[in-house]
């Protein structure tokens, strides 16, 4: 008989079990975390192990896709900046489709689905198709980098919170900047280094004072992780002069001082070798 499951109890290391006949299946919606794969949460590791097939975008880093058991189908369906390779539709739909034949679905993303992830649009198709869903949040990738750059995103007399906005729009950014700009606290921008010189001004024109630190990590928590640092008035040229690619965040805020004084753990340490993605046949 099919086994259903409504959570995963195996081991790491037990077979998956063997599907004799065509019954719903489910889909798992895998936050991914930044990119180390030792941040993982290990109930996303037990959705990769369990999978039938899984469906991986772009922030999904070569050593979490080392990871992909060599016999689960492992497809590609990223999105990068002015590059859709499916639609986000064609894609809910393909999640459907494979939970109605059978199948357990791992669909894994960067970080945390319900964050800048698009998890919520998937999970809302899932359930109107009446299917068994779940959500696996991830790091974000606002913790995972600050962290990793040695800095706390609120700390008690420097910032007492933070607020995460996306940089992302078709034109200009349509933000409340005075808003922003008056919180006094953590900003972190995602997807904003082609916007980063909106970000500037438009902080600095709504009150925000010019020489507020910031932080610009692109690909955090790999080993290629850099982090670049300056002033909110400068932002554009840092990202320019910097050639910063992504993926990077932008962190603003006093916080980003106290870096020099935390010192970031030589986490690099612990990071597992990049290996070959896994093989991307369907
Ligand atoms: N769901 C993801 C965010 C997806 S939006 C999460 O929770 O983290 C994509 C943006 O996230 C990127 O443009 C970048 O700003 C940020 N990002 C994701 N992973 C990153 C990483 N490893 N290093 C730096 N920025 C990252």
């Amino acid at each position: 008989m099919h086994q259903q499951p409504t959570a995963i109890h195996c081991s790491l290391t037990k077979a998956r079990p063997q599907r004799q006949a065509l019954a719903p299946g489910k889909v798992w919606l895998v936050g991914a975390g930044p990119g180390d794969a030792d941040l993982l949460t290990v109930k996303a590791l037990r959705a990769i192990e369990q999978a039938d097939i899984i469906f991986y975008d772009q922030l999904v880093s070569a050593e979490i896709r080392a990871l992909f058991p060599k016999g689960t189908p492992a497809l590609y369906v990223g999105k990068s900046k002015n590059h859709h390779s499916i639609p986000q539709d064609d894609l809910n739909q393909l999640l459907v489709d494979q939970a109605r034949a059978g199948l357990t679905v791992c669909r894994i993303k960067g970080g945390d689905p319900f964050v800048f992830g698009r998890g919520g649009e998937e999970l809302l198709t899932l359930r109107e198709a009446q299917i068994d869903a779940e959500v696996i949040p991830g790091i974000t990738a606002a913790s995972g980098c600050a962290t990793y750059a040695g800095i706390p995103l609120t700390h008690r007399g420097v910032s007492q919170g933070c607020t995460l906005v996306t940089g992302h729009a078709e034109k200009s950014l349509d933000l409340n900047w005075q808003a922003l700009a008056g919180l006094n606290h953590t900003l972190v921008f995602y997807m904003g280094v082609t916007k980063a010189g909106n970000i500037s001004t438009n902080l600095v024109n709504a009150g925000l004072n010019p020489g507020t630190p910031v932080a610009v990590v692109e690909n955090g928590c790999r080993k290629n992780q850099r982090v670049v640092t300056g002033r909110i008035d400068t932002l554009a040229q840092l990202v320019i002069d910097e050639a910063v690619q992504s993926p990077a965040l932008i962190i603003v805020g006093e916080v980003v001082s106290l870096a020099e004084q935390l010192q970031p753990t030589d986490w690099l340490a612990f990071v597992q070798s990049d290996a070959p993605a896994h093989s991307l046949s369907a």
